[in-house]
């Protein structure tokens, strides 16, 4: 067991009157972590030192943020080994996965680091004569991030990296399922020798959850909010932020589709779909959820599909390399195993997988899925998936917008140009053509339609969410007026 502070103005800090919350193992029950239960107070004095620290991080160069967000990136890949370890106790995750999230985060402050001379504006030809005008991006202030648990290193780091980048300072609100791993990344930022209040961190029990999140919001010196996690608790954000007119990017659930043409290549797409699907038990929001097989092929990919999922290494990651570790906790299990049920009792056939008893869930595929089932239209976040078989491309698309999500997509096609025109009628913010639904750099749009959310992280559109862009004169010349 791990005892975790939070950050607040450069001091490690228990919350007030020394309240904690406990993380405990999904497999054993045994406690991972105790972190501070952070008052709304907590968390205002988090934003009240991020504020504090503004004036002067906002001013600083390029060069000097950039040197700090790659120290930063060097000190967190140091720490892999205690990621590993922190995850697999915390949520059941498998060392593949983790090391891919510390490999990935590393990449986003890297690239944020590069974004540092990225900050470009322009001048912008005026009527008025001698009016040199030019749109500026300028730090917007503070930001809050919120970050899940399921790709933890990754999106926390994602929360504040571009942000910081642009000279903000911010405040990462942690998730109560993995604690210990987002403090390990405020560690390595603070190691990066950010300056005191540039980085703050809070964590808090479950049931403080919105108090914590709508003191933050409301405080007038957070200028952008950014929330990572389910399209529930997404709209919830959506609305404590329109209620303080604070801007959001909101990175929500999915659902995505992985179109298999009828000239697809097979093993290409299996090896795709079982990447997709199976990747972190399947517990991504990118993770491929809906397989949309053309039934000229249908017979032959589900057989390979099914072949390669069964042989996936199921077990406790603690003891040893595997692809699909535990899931995240009981819950998931429980929601699987209905969703299971209610699929069966509609004629869905159990290809391979099936119910299970504990968090190690195995690899479960589940052919002739119909809308009429539950599995059709919600996110599992689990290694269950269902296989839709239909007719022809225009069926193909139909069924790949016949839902409320819009994140990632994937479409597989040895005509690559009918692929593309399949992938252009796709409602998601990502799609792929002959690619994983899962798949994540840290210099792309990233973001989604409909449910999934708005706003996009990575990139220069990180930038644009992440700064003010300001309309900015200088008159150079003696002006003129009308009176
Ligand atoms: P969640 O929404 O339950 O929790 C995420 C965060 O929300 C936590 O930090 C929690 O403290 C906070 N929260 C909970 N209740 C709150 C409230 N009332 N007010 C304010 N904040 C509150 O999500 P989760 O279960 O941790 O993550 C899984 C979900 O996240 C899935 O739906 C998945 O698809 C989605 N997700 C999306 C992306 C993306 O980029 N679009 C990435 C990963 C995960």
């Amino acid at each position: 067991m791990t005892d975790i502070s939070m950050l607040i103005d450069g001091e490690r800090r228990a919350a007030t009157g020394g309240a904690t919350f406990e993380r405990r193992n999904p497999l054993d029950g045994g406690i991972a972590t105790r972190a501070p239960a952070a008052t709304p107070a907590d968390a205002v004095a988090a934003v009240e030192a991020a504020h504090r620290a503004f004036a002067a991080w906002s001013a600083t160069g390029p060069g000097e943020r950039r040197a700090a967000l790659l120290k930063a990136a060097h000190a967190l890949e140091a720490r892999a080994d205690a990621f590993v370890q922190a995850m697999a106790r915390e949520t059941g995750a498998s060392a593949l996965w983790a090391g891919f999230n510390v490999h990935l985060a590393a990449g986003i402050l890297t690239e944020a680091a590069s974004l540092t001379t990225q900050i470009a504006g322009e001048v912008i030809p005026s009527d008025v004569p001698g009016s040199l005008a030019m749109g500026v991006r300028q730090a917007a202030g503070v930001v809050v991030g919120i970050a899940p648990w399921n790709a933890p290193v990754i999106l926390a780091t994602r929360a504040i990296a571009t942000p910081l980048a642009c000279g903000n300072t911010v405040v990462l609100k942690g998730s109560e399922l993995c604690p210990q791993t987002h403090a390990l990344i405020i560690e390595a930022l603070d190691e990066g020798g950010l300056p005191r209040g540039v980085v703050n961190f809070v964590t808090n029990a479950p049931a403080d959850a919105g108090a914590v999140v709508e003191a933050m919001v409301a405080h007038p010196a957070v200028r952008r909010v950014n929330f990572t996690g389910s399209t529930r608790v997404g709209r919830l954000i959506a609305q404590t932020c329109a209620k303080y007119l604070k801007p959001a990017v909101l990175e929500l659930g999915g659902k995505a589709p992985f179109v298999v043409l009828d000239d697809a290549d097979l093993d290409a797409a299996v090896n795709a779909a079982i990447f997709g699907s199976f990747a972190n038990s399947g517990q991504i929001c990118m993770s491929t959820e809906r397989i949309v097989v053309d039934n000229a092929v249908a017979d032959e990919f589900v057989a390979r599909f099914a072949a390669r999922a069964q042989a996936l290494p199921l077990g406790d990651p603690r003891e040893g390399p595997v692809v699909l570790g535990s899931v995240v906790d009981m819950s998931t299990v429980k929601r699987c195993n209905a969703l299971i049920d209610d699929a069966l009792a509609k004629g869905a056939k159990l290809v391979c997988g099936g119910k299970a008893e504990n968090t190690l869930m195995p690899a479960t595929v589940l052919d002739h899925v119909t809308p009429a089932m539950e599995i059709y239209r919600e996110e599992s976040f689990a290694p269950v998936k269902a296989v839709v078989r239909v007719n022809g491309e225009e069926e193909a698309v139909a069924i790949a917008n016949d839902n409320e999500f819009g994140l990632s997509s994937a479409v597989f096609g040895r005509d690559v140009a009918r692929a593309w025109n399949v992938a252009k009628r796709i409602e998601s913010g990502i799609c792929h053509v002959n690619g994983p639904t899962v798949h994540d750099e840290a210099q792309m749009p990233f973001g989604g339609v409909k449910a999934s959310g708005y706003g996009r992280f990575g990139g220069r559109a990180g930038v644009e969410a992440f700064t003010e862009l300001r309309w900015v004169t200088v008159q150079t010349t003696p002006r003129h007026y009308p009176f």
